[in-house]
């Protein structure tokens, strides 16, 4: 059977060899930023995602036996080799979010480049076999290791907002652990990772270790059925349906889902940076970001400034379609369905007497698909652009008296993924970030919790269930073992063994009392 890749068929004018893909079928990719079809790719059934996944098993095992430094040097060499075919990677990626260069370069490429060598350098930190001591008397002189085993077959379903950093970027510490991998990436941007497959091949990666089983939400659900955990990025909604699934197999499962994070901005803030952190962390990739700037909450005496500010900036973002780099701030929106999403939660707070600063539609006969950066005041709870996940290039700003008002509505949400808080007073910021429930919580600053790999990176409440990134990161796609070596020249039997006698059984009370009794406890 020929792999995924190879039954893509592309357009002729991004260059790739047509392969006889009967384009009716299969999946028709677009450029949002052109309305243009770039290519097709085959829409896998759960036929199709079996066979990926027997191909995927009998690969594991040689995979697991190349060890941490075998595995390192093929994700080295991806490191390398991302890096020496960065804009063909980029071109691919905008070609099929529409997303900036900039975007590409700065949130993908970085990120994955990085993520490489993180997880090569750090697996084995991470897995590394660990001696344990324990009190438990029947248990001295006995060794304890606590090992952690590669589950085998690893699932990742992922989303379209950043498919080189949250679908692929999942797979890194999956392979580095030892795992064969699937990616099911969105039916709206599979390219990147058929490339990234193309790459790992070239890098020396043994076949079906790495596979991408294109197709739409069916494929996904193929999917959860064949392997042994799965991650998962993306709504809520289906979110709830992947754990489900997982619950029904007894799988473990990883979920990554919406988020309506909160930025609160205190009057000793340093309002320029404030105000620059709040254009670019909610307008960068067009809002598309999980953990972007989604509402703010300004305090009163400070709020004109903050929003006058924050206003003249967005007027000033270039949107368009991006050709190249510095062409354009804010590219297209990715997700066809998303830019009614943008356009309801915008009219709706209207309707409801929220003011537009700047922006407020759709960027209408340019044949991409955009909205413009937009501002709005005078915006509340009763509005679903403050408390429903927007994912687009939206800013509602509201007025509060003081720090209690903002955290209680930032805390006033389902969601709990990421949130920030801006105060020169950095003590008092970061106690202020330990009661927003939240994943992540930023001080100063947004987003960039991110790019710490060393942190974990998951949601409290809706937002999701475990996270990536540190050692959780990676322990996710394996089993915990525990083994107990006991040496050779134990005692034949065991104190407490058969036969059972009066005489030790009351000694062993009297053990367990002065072990556990002696003393007073108030
Ligand atoms: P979804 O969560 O609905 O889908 C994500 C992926 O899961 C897609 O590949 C999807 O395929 C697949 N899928 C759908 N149903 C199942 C299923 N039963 N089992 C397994 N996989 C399935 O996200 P959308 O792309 O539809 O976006 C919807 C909303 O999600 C956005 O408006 C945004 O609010 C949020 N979102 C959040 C992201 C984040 O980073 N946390 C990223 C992207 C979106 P298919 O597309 O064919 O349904």
């Amino acid at each position: 059977m020929a792999t995924v890749e190879q039954q893509v068929n592309r357009d002729a004018h991004n260059g790739a060899t047509p392969n006889g893909a009967a384009a009716g079928t299969d999946i028709p990719v677009e450029n949002p930023a052109t309305g243009q079809v770039v290519a097709h790719v085959p829409d896998l059934d759960a036929a199709a995602v079996a066979e990926l996944a027997a191909r995927a098993r009998d690969a594991q095992p040689q995979w697991e036996a190349f060890g941490f430094d075998g595995r390192a040097r093929i994700l080295l060499r991806a490191q390398k080799w991302l890096i020496e075919h960065a804009e063909r990677v980029i071109e691919t990626i905008v070609s099929e979010t529409g997303k900036t260069y900039e975007d590409a370069e700065f949130a993908e490429i970085a990120y994955a480049a990085g993520a490489f060598g993180f997880w090569a350098k750090n697996a084995p930190r991470y897995l590394a076999d660990e001696r344990v001591k324990s009190a438990q008397v029947l248990l001295k002189g006995k060794k304890l290791i606590l090992r952690h085993r590669p589950l085998g077959l690893v699932g990742v379903i992922g989303p379209w907002n950043y498919p080189l950093t949250n679908s692929f970027g999942d797979c890194i510490p999956a392979l580095a652990a030892g795992n064969s991998v699937i990616l099911k990436p969105s039916e709206v941007t599979p390219l990147t990772s058929l490339l990234l497959a193309e790459g790992l091949r070239e890098c020396g990666l043994p076949e079906g270790v790495f596979q991408v089983a294109t197709g739409r939400g069916p494929t996904g659900a193929a999917l959860t059925e064949q392997v042994d955990m799965i991650m998962f990025t993306g709504s809520t909604r289906t979110g709830r349906k992947v754990a489900a699934a997982a619950a029904e197999r007894l799988i473990p499962c990883s979920l990554e889902l919406g988020g309506k994070d909160p930025m609160i901005v205190l009057s000793d803030a340093d309002l320029e940076r404030a105000a620059n952190v709040a254009v670019y962390y909610s307008m960068q990739n067009a809002g598309q970001t999980c953990i972007s700037i989604e509402r703010a909450y300004v305090e009163a005496p400070v709020y004109d400034e903050f929003v006058g500010k924050v206003s003249e900036k967005v007027r000033a973002l270039r949107v368009g379609a991006p050709h190249g780099p510095g062409s354009v701030d804010v590219g297209a929106i990715t997700f066809p369905p998303q830019l009614s999403t943008i356009s309801e939660h915008v009219t709706e707070a209207v309707d409801k007497g929220a003011r537009v600063l700047a922006g407020g539609k759709a960027v209408e006969g340019v044949g991409g698909r955009f909205y413009e950066p937009t501002v709005l005041v005078d915006v509340d709870h009763t509005m679903k652009i403050m408390t429903e996940e927007t994912f687009g290039p939206t800013l509602p700003i509201m007025k509060v008296a003081d720090a209690e008002e903002a955290v209680r509505l930032a805390n006033e949400s389902p969601y709990g993924l990421g949130a920030s808080v801006f105060t020169k007073d950095t003590a008092r910021g970061e106690q202020i970030a330990r009661r927003l429930e939240a994943g992540a919580a930023n001080v100063n600053d947004a987003v960039v919790n991110y790019t710490a790999l060393e942190l974990p990176m998951g949601g409290a409440k809706a937002s999701g269930l475990g996270s990536r990134h540190g050692a959780g990161g990676i322990r996710k796609y394996c089993s915990q073992q525990a083994i107990v070596v006991t040496p050779r020249l134990a005692m034949k039997r065991e104190l407490h063994m058969f036969p059972y006698k009066a005489k030790t059984t009351r000694m062993i009370a009297r053990l367990f009392k002065l072990m556990y009794g002696r003393g007073d406890r108030d």
